[in-house]
């Protein structure tokens, strides 16, 4: 195996452990306790997972956070109304609303609700738009894990041709304004791309989020580049990446496994945004 493991696990601990250093200096400071509110509409097994581990995480960083449990049939106006309330408490930094919600609810109307000095998952329109204009706001987990780990393993990004496979809302797009704002050149495919295998090959840094178990293979990488898989996909052999792992670190300079790349930073990232959130007095 030629290329280097980016450990996404060692590096979110360490993100980590510097939020928790940070909120330990802001509550020092005077600050209020930061607090994430999370909203869970229903019992996903799945998804009470996700919310127990973004309250442990909290927890483990010296933050508050608070849950609200709604039963399946929860209306729309209900949930709309608890977002509101959540959104105008000022012992409430950040709100998070884990999806998917059941049908009878809109999400866009739910993410729409949140508060954007209070949106950690950085969906709102607001935080959309101020990403899109090169404007500080609060960024998606994911995409902001991926360039989180990029920095740390010291990715020269300025000039550099990075092409992302997937556009979807939560981490294609934000990626390549995220890229963009480092001076990469920056190449986006999907599912219509054309030759995708060629395109790919034009990267100095390359990200898939694509949602394809190892769509990614040896012949879509040039010699030394930087791989990010961000495909967490369930197959019979277990947990896949969008990329090829043994066929691609023959030939990447650098490689993010699956499980163990970008899974974990997307947990630490939003321990950042809470704590971005509740400086900016969200
Ligand atoms: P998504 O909304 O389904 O978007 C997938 C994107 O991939 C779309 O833009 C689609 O193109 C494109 N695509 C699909 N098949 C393709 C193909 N054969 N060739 C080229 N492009 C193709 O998915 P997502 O939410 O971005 O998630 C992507 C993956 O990341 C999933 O495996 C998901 O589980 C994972 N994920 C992981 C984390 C994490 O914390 N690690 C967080 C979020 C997502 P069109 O736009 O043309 O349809």
């Amino acid at each position: 195996m030629a290329a280097t493991i980016i450990d996404g696990k060692k590096v979110s601990l360490e993100v980590r452990e510097g939020v928790a250093a940070q909120v330990a200096a802001f509550v020092e400071g005077g600050g209020e306790v930061p607090t994430l509110a999370t909203v869970l509409v229903g019992a996903d097994p799945a998804s009470e997972i996700y919310v127990a581990n973004k309250h442990r995480a909290c927890e483990e960083a010296g933050m508050a956070s608070v849950h609200h449990g709604l039963p399946d049939g929860t209306s729309q106006p209900d949930l709309l109304g608890l977002i509101e309330s959540l959104s105008s408490d000022a012992s409430v930094d950040g709100i998070l609303v884990q999806l998917p919600v059941p049908e009878q609810i809109d999400p866009d109307l739910v993410t729409r609700a949140i508060n954007p000095a209070k949106d950690v998952d950085g969906l709102t329109p607001t935080n959309v738009g101020l990403l899109a204009s090169g404007r500080p706001g609060l960024v998606p987990c994911t995409p902001a894990g991926v360039l989180e780990l990029l920095d740390h393993q010291g990715v020269e990004l300025e000039g550099a041709e990075a092409v992302i496979v997937g556009r979807s809302n939560l981490v294609g797009r934000p990626l390549v304004n995220l890229l963009l704002g480092r001076n990469a050149t920056v190449t986006v495919c999907h599912s219509r791309t054309r030759d995708l295998a060629g395109v790919c090959r034009r990267a100095d840094v390359l990200i898939a989020a694509v949602g394809v178990a190892e769509l990614i293979g040896a012949d879509h990488v040039k010699p030394g580049a930087t791989v990010i898989d961000v495909g967490m996909n369930r197959t019979e052999d277990g947990l896949k990446g969008d990329v090829d792992f043994a066929a691609v670190a023959e030939i990447a300079g650098a490689i993010t496994p699956v499980p163990g790349g970008v899974g974990p930073m997307t947990i630490a990232m939003l321990m950042v945004n809470t704590l971005t959130a509740a400086r900016s007095g969200g």
